[in-house]
């Protein structure tokens, strides 16, 4: 926020690197110049991951130490703020990866019984933020139908997939028809819950699917 309300919040509240916690020095954004320098960022070819659905998933950062604290704080201790700087970081990434690419950006939905014990559904706000931030504004076109177990708590790939198989459902067919589709969600492992959105794109007819997150696990 700018103004002078801005200046008073910004007394009151100074901004903090939504990383290590540190209060951000005039010229830092969201994140500090440390970070910025240190985190854990994918370059290149490893930021891009395939999967059985989508052809592409590409993350600016390896889900581990800060980065995967900040993304826990962010998933389930209120850190809602957090989604503006993570949808520049994954826009970024969009950017230099997927380019071209799509036509429509969506994400990955809570189910409804999750989102009401969030307060917020924060795959949407990441996925807005970035929609945002490259000119455009993100589509709701899955929903999810049941509460799964966490993916992170299952090691076994074909219990991820068993998992997630079926637990989401179109929302309208005629808005992804024929359209390249690009998919958002907080942090990517194996790809299981991804490929799952992709699969159901696909049967309502998408052309093709691509993936973003903002963090990447192994
Ligand atoms: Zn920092």
């Amino acid at each position: 926020m700018n103004g002078p309300l801005g200046f008073v919040l910004d007394l009151l509240f100074p901004p903090k690197c939504v990383f290590c916690g540190k209060v951000l020095d005039t010229g830092e954004d969201g994140l500090c110049a440390r970070c910025q320098r240190e985190l854990p960022w994918l370059t290149d070819g490893e930021a891009e991951l395939t999967g059985e659905f989508f052809c592409l998933c590409a993350a600016p950062l390896r889900y581990q130490d800060k980065v995967r604290d900040s993304v826990r704080r962010y998933k389930f201790k209120g850190r809602r703020g957090y989604y503006k700087l993570y949808g520049r970081l994954v826009a970024q990434c969009i950017h230099d990866h997927l380019a071209g690419r799509y036509d429509l950006i969506t994400w990955v939905p809570l189910s409804p019984q999750r989102k009401k014990e969030r307060g917020y559904d924060q795959a949407f706000l990441l996925a807005s933020a970035a929609a945002l931030e490259l000119g455009e504004v993100a589509v709701e076109t899955l929903r999810k139908d049941r509460n799964t177990e966490a993916q992170s708590g299952l090691t076994e790939e074909a219990q991820r997939r068993a998992n997630v198989l079926g637990a989401y459902s179109p929302v309208d067919p005629s808005l992804v028809e024929g359209k390249r589709v690009l998919i958002i969600d907080d942090v990517v492992t194996t790809g299981s819950t991804l490929s799952e959105c992709a699969r159901v794109l696909r049967t309502m007819g998408a052309e093709d699917v691509v993936c973003a997150a903002l963090a990447r696990a192994r």
